[in-house]
């Protein structure tokens, strides 16, 4: 079974964390539980050089954002092309860019991970 890394800033918080991914049956990867990173942060989990192909979508037990209370989701930035929490409201600001998208999307696909543990 395949399995992915990527990693994400909360919104709220703008701490980092992780995000482990397993890969369906059909080939998109599914978002199954996020973490908080170590206090040396992504040094701890190798670069982000793995292109995954295929849709990202949620797992119905993902566990959400682990710095806050609200981010039950994970959204990608349309301008950076990285991840943040996303609490459903409807307006997402980037915590890695501060793009502020109105418009959510909820198809990603096609991402950037990191194959490391
Ligand atoms: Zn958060
Ligand atoms: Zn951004």
């Amino acid at each position: 079974m395949n399995t992915g890394v990527i990693y994400a800033r909360c919104t709220a918080t703008k701490k980092d964390f992780g995000i482990a991914l397993q890969q369906e049956q059909g080939g998109d990867w599914c978002v199954m539980r996020a973490y908080p990173l170590g206090p040396s942060g992504k040094k701890n989990g190798g670069d982000e050089d793995v292109d995954y192909r295929g849709g990202l979508k949620l797992s119905s037990d993902y566990n959400g954002c682990p710095h806050c209370q609200s981010g039950r989701e994970v959204i990608r930035c349309g301008s950076c092309g990285k991840f943040g929490c996303y609490d459903g409201s409807g307006r997402w600001t980037c915590p890695h860019c501060g793009h502020v998208s109105s418009q959510i999307g909820s198809g990603i696909k096609d991402f950037k991970g990191s194959g490391g543990q």
